[in-house]
């Protein structure tokens, strides 16, 4: 159940969001929506408290109306660039907590330039933005309505006869791949009778796992996380209710490297094509990229600007991106394996996975 939380500047478009609300009341139960954060209780942090309120909700429609950027207050400072501002720290709060931010343009605004705006804000000009016009403000409100649905949609399950159309395309898939000798990995593998790893799970999971390469647990049984870092994994779905038969799993690397390493370039470009085919099959709603190295390789891959952050700064982040089957999330993870001897890694990794739960 999406919850949306509307951030406003009073000043700017008290009369619109009113508007707005009751609109978004003929799609959406009472409460699922928020207006206005209660009030903040004495002594209380009021950055920690608006941090909270928005860590309840989804999505974030922020309402941008004419005066959104230059509202200033009785000393003609820009609102915008106080960092007490409550409008700014809600926006702060929803991109660092990587919910989905939708600007909302309201009578007449456009969209503010970055030069208008802390750096903070900047990654939502980047944002697509919503227009809600006086002469049609219902229909607006309709399709952002249906906007917000299908970010949060949970993926309809496909018809047995679809499902079985999956399985066929992934066992065609895993025979490519069977027969993939011109693999820079190949020789290692006829060596050791190793067997590629293609993953596995469900055909028509709505989350799909990628990871790095599979170990030698893994290139001995023929199947994804198998090992102790699987028992990691099947623990971290285990707090979001699902099972290892409920997803999909696999790696950018296909084949057992030899030992531990980073993967290189033309060991992930050589088994490219192989996982898109999976990512097409599938469709998931959600990519989840466990590790750094999964993280810049997907993020390159959408031609995300976060491909060159460190994993440690946007793990649990939910990163919108445009697949070729539709609108997806991209959510980076710590590596199961990283954390299994670091708790408060292990911790992370666990808020990590309860984002998830937004799309099960
Ligand atoms: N580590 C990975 O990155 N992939 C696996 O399949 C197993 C361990």
């Amino acid at each position: 159940m999406a919850r949306i939380f509307i951030n406003y500047r009073r000043q700017d478009s008290e009369g619109y969001v009113g508007r707005l609300y009751d609109h978004l009341l003929r799609h959406f139960e009472a409460e699922q929506v928020f207006m206005d954060v209660d009030s903040i209780p004495m002594g209380v942090d009021f950055v920690t408290f608006l941090d909270e309120a928005v860590a309840q909700c989804d999505v974030l429609l922020a309402v941008i109306g004419p005066i959104w950027a230059a509202a200033a207050n009785d000393e003609g400072a820009r609102r915008l660039m106080l960092e007490d501002d409550f409008v700014r720290i809600e926006i702060e709060a929803a991109i660092r907590q990587g919910k989905t931010v939708v600007p909302v343009l309201v009578g007449g605004a456009k969209m503010p330039r970055t030069a208008d705006l802390p750096i903070t804000l900047h990654p939502i000009t980047r944002r697509n933005a919503v227009e809600l016009k006086h002469a049609q403000f219902a229909k607006d409100v309709d399709r952002l309505a249906e906007g917000v649905r299908r970010l949060t949609a949970v993926k309809a399950p496909a018809s047995s006869a679809v499902r079985a159309e999956k399985e066929a395309a992934l066992k065609a898939i895993r025979s490519d791949l069977i027969a993939a000798t011109d693999s820079p990995l190949y020789p290692l593998r006829q060596e050791n009778r190793f067997f590629p790893v293609l993953g596995d799970g469900n055909a028509d999971a709505t989350l799909l796992f990628i990871s790095e390469a599979p170990g030698i647990n893994e290139a001995k049984e023929g199947r994804p996380f198998f090992g102790q870092s699987g028992a990691v994994l099947n623990e971290m779905l285990a707090t979001i209710g699902l099972t290892r038969e409920q997803v999909f799993v696999t790696n950018f690397v296909l084949d057992y490297m030899g030992g531990k390493r980073e993967p290189k370039p033309a060991e992930i470009a050589y088994y490219a094509p192989f996982v898109d085919r999976i990512c097409e099959v599938i469709r998931p709603a959600v990519i989840v990229a466990m590790g750094g190295t999964a993280m810049k390789v997907l993020l390159k891959k959408y031609e995300q600007p976060e491909a060159s952050q460190k994993i440690s700064e946007i793990h649990g982040k939910l990163l919108p991106v445009t697949a070729s089957w539709g609108a997806i999330h991209i959510v980076p993870t710590y590596h199961p394996a990283s954390v299994l001897y670091s708790a408060s890694w292990k911790a992370w990794l666990r808020e990590d996975f309860q984002k998830l739960k937004l799309f099960v």
